[in-house]
């Protein structure tokens, strides 16, 4: 009936599993301390999904911060071997980011902005022909 592809995915031991129909809202790459320090390199990169058109299979623990904006951006992860998984943020409702490493096809991924560029590491290079934002741009209007 449709011809949208699945993605599918999973953590590094295989005990969480993504299966993602629909395709990506937006897409981005994150240079912000927290991303660094929770993927151990310079960047995180994220495609964001409505939650609907993604299916986790597993357990997961999440870990909560709050974000400049002073909401709580949780990211969680799978307890036996701590990969990123999914993350959501509580502006943001209905709406997961999925670290694009953790998607078995990953070669749709092309990168509509950076941000937090002010924390890009000189050894990290990104993109600078699409949009660079200091920290995190005000997010689209909402579809209400
Ligand atoms: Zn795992
Ligand atoms: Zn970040």
């Amino acid at each position: 009936m449709s011809d949208e592809k699945t993605l599918t995915g999973q953590c590094l031991c295989g005990a969480v599993k993504l299966t993602i129909k629909g395709a990506p809202l937006r897409m981005a790459q994150c240079h912000c301390k927290d991303c660094q320090r929770a993927s151990g390199g310079g960047h995180m990169a994220l495609a964001f999904f409505k939650s609907d058109d993604v299916t986790i299979a597993g357990e997961t623990k999440g870990y909560g911060v709050t974000a400049d904006s002073g909401n709580t951006n949780t990211r969680h992860f799978c307890p036996g071997c701590g990969s990123r998984v999914f993350g959501e943020n509580s502006a943001r409702a209905g709406i997961v980011g999925i670290p694009v490493g953790a998607i078995d096809q990953s070669g749709w991924f092309e990168p509509q902005a950076i941000v937090y560029a002010k924390d890009r590491a000189a050894w990290d290079k990104t993109s600078t022909d699409i949009p660079n934002f200091d920290t995190m741009p005000p997010p689209p209007p909402a579809s209400k």
